[in-house]
Formats: C-alpha cells, sequence, structure tokens
C-alpha cells in the first residue's frame, strides 16, 4: 500500500523531534573500565576467573546489541566468555576476536608499583600485570563497538562479530582455547577469520603475525658405565652428555648468526636453548659424591620451530647427531602442540592476495591512519595455533606503536593515548570485516 505524503511528513517530524544528539565518546571512561579490569587478579597460579568473566559479561551487556553466554569447555572452574554481535546476513562466515583472561604471575617487590594497581602515572602510563598482555585488547574490543554505536546507532554488521575470552592462555590453553574449538559451540559459530593478540612495535607502525613458532620441549638423556671418579674410561654418561651439548651448542650458534647477520628474523629460525642440566649422585647432605662418575645424566632443552621448517627433518638431526643411540643416547620430544593443520599444511596464515581478508584487515589499519610492518611470525606461542590448525585464516594483531615490549616483564605498562589509538584502530577494523561480503 503506498502512504500518504501527510504521513511520510508525520514521521519526518516526529524523528527530527525525538531524535537524540549523538552523545561524546566518553575516553575517561573508557580508560577507567581497561583500569578496573586490570586490578582484577588473572595471573597464575590462582586466575579469578569467576569475578573477570561477571566483569566483562555485564561490560557486554551495558552495550546495545550485544549478546553473552558464558561456555565451560573444560571444567566448571575455568569458564569462557562468547559475546556476540549479531550481523544481518548470519549465512556468512563469522568474525572471531579473541583475548585470554589469564596472565602470568609477577613479583611485587620488583615492581615500582603494584602489579594489580592499575596506576595510572602523570605522563599517562597505566601499570598492571596484562596492561599489554592481553588485557588491553579485551577491553578495546567492547569500547570499539561501544564507539561503532555511539557514534553511528543505525550500524548493523553484515558478518556476526563474536568475542572470546579464553582461560589458560599462558599455561597452554589445553583446558581453554584447545577445547573450545572442539565443541559444536564453536562449530555453530561457523569462523571465517580469526584475529588473536600481538605484541608491542617500538616503531611508529604497528605489527601482526601470521605464524606462531612451536615450541618443544626435549630431553636428552646418556647412560654409561659408572665409575670411581679416579678413573680415567670411555663413554661415561657425563662425557656423552657434554658431547651433545657440544653439538647442540653449535647448531644454536649457528642459527643465531643468521639473526645476527640479519639473514632471518628471531623468530624465523630453530631456537634450541638449554634450561636444566641433570646428573650427580647426591651425597644425603643436599651436595653430591665427589669420587663417583655417575651412571646416568640428562639435558633438557627448550626447541621453538618456526612452520617453515620441517619436523621430521629435525627429528632426523636429533636422532643422528643430537642424541646418537651408538653413544648411548636416548631423547623423548614433547610437541606441546600442533605444527600442521588438517590438510597437513605448514600453519601460516597468507599475507597477500591468495587471502581476501588479508587485504581487508591491511586496508582497515591504512584507512584510519596507521601503518603495519612488514608480516612476523611470532617467537613464542598463542591460542591462534589451535584456529589455524582447523584451517581458519588468523592474525596476531595488537595496537600498541611507541611502546616498549613488556609482555611478562616486570613493571608492565601501557600508555593512556596508545590505549585510546587502539580502539580507534579497531573501530577501522571491526567496521570493515564485518561489512566484507
Ligand atoms: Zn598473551
Amino acid at each position: 500500500m503506498v502512504k500518504p505524503i501527510w504521513y511520510t511528513l508525520l514521521l519526518l517530524f516526529l524523528s527530527a523531534t525525538t531524535a537524540q544528539p549523538v552523545p561524546p565518546v566518553d575516553a575517561e571512561a573508557s580508560i577507567s573500565r581497561f583500569q578496573n579490569y586490570l586490578r582484577i587478579k588473572t595471573a597464575h597460579p590462582h586466575p579469578d576467573y569467576s569475578t573477570a568473566v561477571s566483569f566483562l559479561d555485564s561490560l557486554a551487556k551495558s552495550i546495545p546489541n550485544l549478546h553473552t553466554r558464558t561456555l565451560y569447555p573444560a571444567t566448571p572452574d575455568k569458564p569462557l566468555l562468547l559475546v556476540t554481535f549479531p550481523g544481518s546476513n548470519p549465512s556468512l562466515q563469522s568474525i572471531l576476536l579473541n583475548s585470554h583472561i589469564d596472565s602470568v604471575p609477577a613479583e611485587p617487590s620488583k615492581w615500582s608499583h603494584p602489579p594489580f594497581s592499575a596506576v595510572r602515572t602523570d605522563d599517562g602510563n597505566i601499570f598492571a600485570r596484562g596492561a599489554q598482555d592481553d588485557k588491553c585488547i579485551a577491553i578495546q574490543y567492547l569500547e570499539a563497538i561501544r564507539n561503532i554505536i555511539l557514534t553511528d546507532p543505525h550500524f548493523t554488521p553484515i558478518r556476526t562479530v563474536h568475542i572470546s575470552y579464553v582461560p589458560d592462555e599462558e599455561i597452554g590453553g589445553l583446558h581453554g582455547m584447545a577445547k573450545f574449538v572442539e565443541s559444536k559451540e564453536f562449530k555453530q559459530l561457523n569462523v571465517g577469520f580469526f584475529l588473536d593478540e600481538g605484541q608491542a612495535s617500538t616503531t611508529d607502525q604497528y605489527r601482526v603475525f601470521y605464524a606462531d613458532r612451536s615450541p618443544w620441549n626435549l630431553v636428552i638423556k646418556a647412560v654409561g658405565m659408572p665409575g670411581h671418579g679416579s678413573r680415567m674410561f670411555d663413554n661415561s654418561a657425563m662425557e656423552n652428555l657434554m658431547k651433545s651439548v657440544e653439538v647442540v651448542s653449535k647448531f644454536r650458534e649457528n642459527q643465531f648468526d643468521l639473526v645476527k647477520a640479519g639473514v632471518l628474523a628471531n623468530s624465523e629460525v630453530i631456537s634450541a636453548n638449554l634450561v636444566y642440566l641433570k646428573a650427580g649422585i647426591p651425597s644425603g647432605d643436599g651436595n653430591f659424591a665427589m669420587n663417583m662418575q655417575p651412571s646416568e645424566a640428562e639435558a633438557g632443552y627448550d626447541v621453538r620451530l618456526p612452520p617453515t621448517v620441517d619436523p621430521d627433518l629435525l627429528k632426523k638431526r636429533i636422532g643422528e647427531e643430537w642424541a646418537p643411540a651408538t653413544r648411548n643416547m636416548s631423547y623423548d620430544i614433547v610437541e606441546k602442540g600442533p605444527l600442521r593443520d588438517y590438510m597437513g599444511r605448514p600453519l601460516m596464515t597468507a599475507t597477500n592476495d591468495s587471502n581476501p581478508w588479508w587485504s581487508v584487515f591491511k586496508d582497515a589499519i591504512k584507512a584510519c591512519g596507521g601503518e603495519l610492518s612488514k608480516p612476523e611470525i611470532l617467537s613464542s606461542t598463542t591460542d591462534a595455533r589451535y584456529l589455524r590448525q582447523l584451517g581458519i585464516p588468523t592474525f596476531g594483531f595488537s595496537p600498541m606503536k611507541n611502546t616498549p615490549i613488556l609482555l611478562h616483564d616486570h613493571n608492565e605498562y601501557l600508555k593512556d593515548s596508545t590505549f585510546l589509538e587502539g580502539i580507534k584502530i579497531y573501530e577501522s577494523i571491526i567496521k570493515s570485516l564485518s561489512s566484507f561480503e
């Protein structure tokens, strides 16, 4: 039915008289919400997940159009909060933004401000464990959506945007993201693109990560004939172990030389760092028997593999050169996470035209005046690996430029203006990704 002209005029009149002016974005309120979240003690070994989840849940519910759900992918003491900003076309794959709730412990005596005080100094630095890793992005996601709705109340994303707040990332994610991606709730999200944490950048450009290195815990064991401390003989456990330690040290030196020469980045080589040595016969008084050569000795290594490395070749090298059975050596590798996706491909997300999400992401940052540095492999490991394993395009990104890298360090802080800039960046990213058809 065609509406008469007076009806249209009446609607126009009503909307003109009832339209509210757009309230200004309250930056100070965003900063204090960030500080309040930082004050919740979510550091290991006893992260307060329930307080954090109820805080984030009520924050999300204070924003129009957002829905929340609390899930328990592993156990009732490890909640996961899922926030949803529904899109107009649910048949399209969704966007998932992620932040882990937990953080590493802090030693208060080594901090200039108490690590859970979220003190803001005169120069704007907010000190707290988790300020960079990664409670900033947790709040920035929500503040960005709040601002989008505030400045454009009619904005509706085409694709649905979800935010996941997950437990246990800092201890491997086995009871967090690893379990969540196996759940039916996750499958129902139909995720097409995943954005996870990154790291601060000391330059004027933002950093983006397209892969993580994968950690291996390697233990090399040597056995040999025991003997009196005074005897000289071949193939003692200690002699065999020390030969291996030398071989691994040489390998490490060669890898590190590539970094020092600028040929490869730190995260592009295999690192093999000696983390413990174990041998000796205890004498009972806290010392060791000095006149005995032990029959067993072992060395522990933290090994990190970039996705460009063939893990089978490294295993071959370990078996043949680092711990050869011909020298009575054995080894044990605990792989702390997947190395290949479900199709057998290395866990890397393309940063070229073959990945349409890359262009949308890159352009969104450019659109709000930001600049990206060359995409990198992350030296360490995040929950992103569980999504890459499913073949989901995934980037690591935390918008912190001109900021010292302080994750897991004493006196971790983030500047208030950097935090606010990050909200602007996410406004652009969320709008672009959710409008991409
Ligand atoms: Zn983190």
